[in-house]
């Protein structure tokens, strides 16, 4: 019965679309089998699914840093999971798209990527050097100079001068890579403040990326930002707000969060739940929202955090809220920043819940906007090295050991050839390494079933390392609305901005 459960729920979304949404319906009772008959309701709706040629009014780009396609296998399954079905017939809100092309994301020096260069892909239309934020190929990395005749103009500034509102909103630190590639030019990622530029970079003319958020020269000014890394906004001398044992990280005095504020009387600040709780969308707000010192919580911890922190969702909610007052439209970015750090570190139940998260995010702004005139993409920067494998029972716990139903119909434990158990998910490289210094290779460290389902538990890797890489395999764009059709095939990562350009009919200036 679980699986007409979850697939009537597909169903209802379906059906509040006004563009088909092509899906596994409801089965119209033919067979009586629910998976020949599931088949055979999406093939009369994938018949319905349109190409939306007219212009878009606004667009959405969603992202979620490292989110790829064995993590979006594996989402799901936690996400139908964590409502207490099977798991395996679920669909993240994004999966129920009708247009998807697969996005090769290799950098312009580098095989397997990193979240600078493809971003400055997706946000510019310019493939370019692993760690470059929105500057071209032609500069080299961290070359102040040769970057200052190399900048890329990014999908935010292009909308910004055509009089659409702007935001941007992620999980990690507003300068990390991914968010700062929508409204900051350097050649290295990591001069996220003016401490980190190296010396004389400065007086060449190159500027940190927090401060280009707050002196962006074009349009009125990116309308909407929240997420993490106040420290990069602060004054040395400036106590956080919310951390005692933290400091401001700028060394040339300016408070960043206090200049947003100045600029008019729209402009404000906020850095608790409570003070986004307040937020008013009637009254027109220009908000800065930076909720922790650097990266806000993982989904799995958020309750805990101290002055509270919206989710993605409601970070989402409030920015459609206040950017759709705009007549002319707005563009906005959505990153789910921590599913990669996360994997980083070999952790996958953080991991999962965070683009459990983002799922329930790209369904607010799905639902909150009107698929006519919005374009909704959804798509991950690059890969990590997630594995799926084992064969596990229908139903498994994603999770947990695998468990298969042996002859006898008992659920019981599979066990490798050392006769020990093993999980479903694993890296192919990380901190949960099973061949490291001081462990005997006969000796093959498994957690029990209890803990390998723990919200902390490392998935065993075959390579030791102490952060677990990137992949270089592709990921899925997934996408709704006027010019989602052009999505189809496997294309270069920075085709998105094109499709972007194409449906707002914004040209793509070249410089
Ligand atoms: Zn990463």
């Amino acid at each position: 019965m679980r699986i007409f459960a979850s697939l009537l729920m597909s169903a209802s979304l379906a059906a509040c679309a006004s563009t088909p949404i092509a899906t596994n319906a409801a089965p119209a009772a033919v067979t009586g089998d629910a998976w020949f008959d599931g088949a055979q309701s999406t093939l009369a709706q994938r018949k319905t699914v349109t190409h939306v040629k007219t212009k878009a009014k606004n667009v959405i780009l969603f992202i979620a840093d490292g989110m790829d396609p064995t993590t979006v296998a594996a989402a799901r399954i936690y996400d139908g999971q964590s409502r207490g079905e099977e798991g395996e017939e679920n669909l993240l809100s994004f999966e129920r798209f009708p247009h998807l092309a697969m996005s090769k994301t290799y950098n312009t020096d580098s095989q397997v990527p990193d979240s600078a260069g493809t971003m400055t892909a997706m946000a510019t239309g310019y493939k370019t050097r692993m760690g470059m934020i929105s500057v071209k190929k032609e500069s080299p990395v961290g070359d102040c100079e040769a970057s200052l005749s190399a900048h890329a103009p990014t999908f935010v500034e292009i909308a910004e001068q055509a009089g659409l509102s702007t935001g941007v909103i992620s999980t990690a630190r507003l300068t990390h890579a991914t968010p700062a590639a929508t409204y900051a030019h350097v050649p290295e990622r990591d001069w996220e403040s003016d401490a980190a530029l190296p010396e004389g970079a400065y007086e060449a003319g190159c500027r940190d990326i927090a401060s280009q958020l707050i002196d962006f020269p074009y349009g009125d000014g990116v309308d909407f930002a929240m997420g993490g890394g106040r420290a990069n906004f602060l004054p040395e001398d400036a106590q956080d707000p919310e951390d005692q044992e933290r400091k401001g990280w700028r060394k040339d005095g300016r408070n960043l969060t206090a200049e947003w504020v100045a600029k008019s009387d729209k402009h404000a600040f906020v850095w608790n739940k409570a003070q986004f709780d307040a937020i008013d969308p009637a009254a027109d707000p220009r908000v800065l929202g930076l909720f922790e010192g650097s990266h806000l919580e993982y989904e799995a911890d958020r309750e805990n955090d101290k002055a509270g922190e919206p989710s993605l969702e409601e970070m989402t909610r409030k920015a459609v809220e206040i950017l759709s007052r705009n007549d002319k439209g707005f563009v906005l970015m959505v990153e789910a920043g921590r599913v990669d750090h996360a994997h980083h570190g070999g952790n996958a139940a953080r991991a999962l819940m965070d683009a459990q998260e983002y799922a329930q995010a790209v369904a607010a702004a799905y639902e909150m906007t009107d698929p006519k005139d919005t374009l909704i993409i959804v798509t991950a920067d690059h890969g990590h090295t997630l594995t799926f494998a084992g064969y596990p029972a229908k139903g498994n716990d994603i999770l947990g050991l695998v468990r298969y139903v042996n002859t006898e119909g008992e659920n019981t434990l599979l066990p490798a050839e050392d006769g020990k158990p093993y999980t479903t998910l694993g890296y192919a490289n990380g901190p949960g390494a099973v061949f490291k210094k001081g462990v005997d290779l006969l000796e093959r460290p498994i957690g029990t079933e209890e803990e390998v389902k723990g919200v902390n538990y490392q998935q065993p890797s075959l390579v030791p390392l102490g952060s677990e890489t990137h992949g270089g395999q592709d990921v899925t764009i997934y996408a709704s609305g006027p010019g989602a059709y052009l999505f189809s095939g496997t294309v270069e990562q920075n085709y998105i901005f094109h499709v972007m350009m194409d449906a707002l009919r914004l040209s793509p200036q070249t410089e």
